[in-house]
């Protein structure tokens, strides 16, 4: 008979609605289990370990264990770029498309649409060239007076690690479940994904950043000159219109802020899509697991559904 200890209920910093929590022993007659050294046991229990809101919010007692949340929020791998041009999507499990060979950023199916997008690219291209240059001159300096850096590389890389928990968060927070013809959110905002986390070391990595939250940022606001440096002619280039466009900005520095874009799903994924009033706390929690196990991929099993 499984045990249950340590039951209580309490607001959790970062979570809206109290939660009840409590561990299970599954097997009290298991003389090994108690005997082991707490250090090492600490990561196994963490799974033990489940979750209910007990808020009286409308929504019920909503209870969730771990494996539950990977349930909700379909492990993606992670994504293969579509040409920037046509817009034609690769084998999501083949090797993907080859990039442009200055900004290593854009994708392209064919010689041909690399050829004819060059006019619109070049200007995105030459100002990511510059960037990445900027940003070595500045880790280089970061680095010399001990000042916290975050290379968009890194941003990037969590990014993509993170695919499934970012477009999870997309749909909710770009209401892309109402359907194809009522969602447009996308065409005039952006999803803003704050990042948190980290000690502001002098170089931050992917595993010091966690999902914080997201909201929908009119993209007039975000191409404000003090917000960061974004362009009409740059959101062009990036296929707005075509493109949702993600924005992450870590611990509010704005100038650290990268931006992405992200392939509209296609329309039998759209109608799978659905509406999670809770969705941020099962992103946290999803977030927390995994740091808590230590794994950010073993928890989830590659997702062979496409
Ligand atoms: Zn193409
Ligand atoms: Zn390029």
């Amino acid at each position: 008979m499984p045990r249950v200890t340590d039951m209580k209920t309490e607001y959790v910093a970062g979570f809206e609605n109290p939660m009840t929590t409590w561990t299970i022993h599954p097997d009290s007659d298991s003389d090994s289990e108690s005997e082991r050294a707490p250090e090492s046991s600490k990561p196994n229990s963490w799974r033990n370990v489940q979750f209910l809101n007990a808020a009286g919010n409308g929504y019920g007692p909503h209870a969730t264990t771990f494996g539950d949340i990977a349930d909700k929020i379909p492990a993606r791998p992670s994504l293969k770029k579509s040409c920037e041009k046509c817009g034609k999507r690769p084998d999501q499990n083949g090797s993907g498309y080859a990039g442009c060979a200055s900004c290593k950023v854009a994708r392209y199916c064919s010689r041909d649409c690399q050829t004819s997008h060059w006019k619109e690219h070049k200007k995105l291209c030459q100002a990511r060239v510059k960037q990445v240059k900027r940003e070595q001159e500045s880790e280089a300096e970061a680095l010399r007076t001990k000042q916290p850096f975050i290379p968009q590389a890194t941003l990037r890389k969590w990014y993509y690690d993170n695919i499934d928990i970012v477009s999870y968060a997309i749909v909710q927070i770009l209401e892309l479940y109402r359907g194809r013809t009522r969602a447009d959110l996308w065409r005039t905002h952006a999803a803003v994904i704050f990042l948190g986390g980290g000690e502001k070391g002098t170089r931050i990595s992917t595993k010091d950043i966690g999902f914080d939250d997201g909201e929908a940022d009119p993209l007039t606001k975000l191409m404000r000159p003090d917000r960061m440096a974004l362009s009409s002619g740059h959101l062009e280039a990036l296929g707005l219109g075509r493109r949702i466009i993600v924005v992450l900005v870590l611990n509010d520095w704005v100038d650290m802020a990268l931006v992405e874009t992200y392939d509209l799903p296609e329309e039998e994924e759209w109608a799978k899509m659905e509406k999670d009033e809770m969705w941020r706390m099962h992103i946290r929690m999803r977030d927390m697991a995994r740091t808590m196990t230590g794994d950010s991929k073993s928890a989830d099993p590659p997702s062979q559904v496409e």
